[in-house]
């Protein structure tokens, strides 16, 4: 993580240099949050809508904190450490990020989409660290702070760091691109999250495509070829990649540059082989065709950094996820969960139920299915076609929770019936009625938007059953 004095810090983030005999202050990590304040440290209090972290400056000096940024506007600053006077707590905190960034200088791989960044954030790490010595962002600190924090924890002699950039609107990604300027960008598909902000699917394809705004003359664009829209957005007049841009389609379709050959599904997860990788079959730890997609995207990027194919078996067998994409968990009982309740948008909640479709199962397999928040003025028509997606002939019961996902049981009692589809209100009905369905060899899906907090149902059937 960042070490470097007052003085130091104060340049980097264009900050009023500290009074003479603080400039040698040494500071060690950035904390935003007072409660996580760690001794040595230099505290940024960020103004948001409902807390003022300029209130507990104090306070964080007093617990450790060797210095503070503090906001001129923000009346007198608090003594009893160092202090850097800024106009804007958060904008130096980005220009902190983008000058450590520059010091420490490791290449950068940069992943943006509507699903799956986390999940192909993480392959690629376990890629390249076969070889390197990495640094990725953790969790989903995807934003305009969680980027600036995830690259001030980078270790000094970092060489590559592969950081994750979210969005809700325009603009978002080119400020993310722009702070972080990636050797390499990745995008992993266009799906309908955030819809409701950016009014189209190809609003949201621009918005992706931003990434090339920050990427370094040169650069490589990974990106899915399966989407129309983002060959389509590139060839808009007002489209300007970088001098030198080198771009690289992944994805299904066998007209992209990789794409899988042969897929097989099994317990331990897609065994595949791809078009640059004919001779060599991968194993993915993972469910889903979707995620194959992923690894595609991770391999280009291993691939470029020179990464051996056996490095790559080995790096796929130790992969790491962050929790609940598609877990499976299994029950002392031997019932089969799949925890895929952190998100869900429509192309995701297909994925998912392509996932629970697909496997093996010697019991029944349960779709149990929230409400996908933030769709904007089609949502009912996305809910619809969900239930639509669903296959009577392979899923067992439908289940859904949340007045949305009342379209969803609506839609597939069409071609289900009554008895096999339910709507639910209420997270103790649902729940009661799972414990009294399943059995052991049974398969249950959990898929809902953040909201819904589906991982509560989950985790009540595991302590019961
Ligand atoms: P967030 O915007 O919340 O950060 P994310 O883009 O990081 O999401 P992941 O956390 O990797 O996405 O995956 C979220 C869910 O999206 C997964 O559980 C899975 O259901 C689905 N998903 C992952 N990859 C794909 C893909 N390539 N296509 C469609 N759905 C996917
Ligand atoms: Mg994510």
């Amino acid at each position: 993580m960042i070490t470097r004095t007052l003085g130091q810090i104060a340049a980097m983030c264009a900050g009023e240099p500290p009074a003479a005999e603080a400039m040698n202050i040494p500071l060690t990590g950035v904390v935003t949050d007072s409660r996580k304040i760690t001794t040595g440290c230099l505290f940024v209090p960020l103004t948001g809508d409902k807390f003022d972290g300029h209130h507990y400056a104090a306070a964080s000096l007093a617990a450790g904190a060797a210095g503070t940024l503090w906001q001129r506007d923000k009346g007198p600053a608090p003594e009893g450490g160092g202090v850097i006077i800024v106009e804007d707590t958060l904008e130096a905190l980005q220009k902190l990020s983008a000058a450590y960034l520059n010091e420490v200088a490791p290449k950068v791989v940069a992943v943006t989409g509507s699903n799956g960044k986390t999940t192909t954030k993480d392959i690629i790490m376990a890629l390249l660290e076969m070889q390197y010595k990495v640094h990725k962002t953790e969790g989903n600190f995807n934003n305009h702070i969680g980027l600036p924090l995830t690259i001030l924890s980078m270790a000094e002699d970092t060489e590559i760091a592969v950081l994750e950039m979210g969005m809700s609107s325009r603009g978002e990604i080119a400020l993310l691109a722009s702070l972080a300027a990636p050797d390499i960008a990745v995008i992993t598909n266009v799906g309908e999250s955030h819809l409701l902000q950016l009014g189209s699917r190809k609003e949201i394809a621009r918005a992706k495509l931003e990434i090339v705004e920050g990427l370094k003359p040169g650069g490589l664009l990974i990106y899915n070829g399966d989407e129309p829209l983002l060959t389509e957005v590139m060839q808009e007049s007002t489209f300007k990649a970088p001098e030198g841009m080198v771009s690289f389609r992944f994805g299904l379709n066998g007209d992209n540059d990789d794409y899988p050959t042969g897929m097989m599904s099994h317990s331990g997860g897609m065994t595949f082989t791809s078009s640059l990788h004919k001779e060599h079959a991968f194993t993915l730890p993972l469910p889903g065709q979707h995620n194959v997609v992923n690894a595609l995207a991770a391999l280009a990027v291993a691939r470029h950094f020179g990464v051996t194919e056996q490095n790559v078996e080995n790096g796929l067998s130790k992969l790491k996820l962050t929790g609940m994409r598609i877990e499976v968990i299994k029950t002392s009982s031997g019932l089969t969960l799949l925890n895929d309740a952190y998100n869900a948008s429509p192309t995701s909640m297909k994925a998912a139920i392509d996932v629970l479709q697909t496997m093996k199962c010697r019991g029944k397999k349960i779709a149990v299915l929230g409400d996908m928040l933030e769709l904007g003025p089609d949502e009912i028509q996305f809910h619809k076609e969900i239930g639509y997606y669903l296959d009577p002939a392979v899923t067992d019961f439908v289940y859904t929770f949340g007045p949305l996902s009342v379209h969803i049981a609506e839609a597939a009692k069409e071609r289900f019936g009554n008895e096999r589809v339910l709507a639910f209100t209420d997270k103790s009905e649902l729940t009661a009625v799972l414990i009294e369905k399943c059995s052991s060899k049974d398969i249950v899906l959990f898929k809902g938007s953040r909201g819904m907090r589906l991982e509560e149902v989950l985790q009540s059937l595991n302590k019961e059953i």
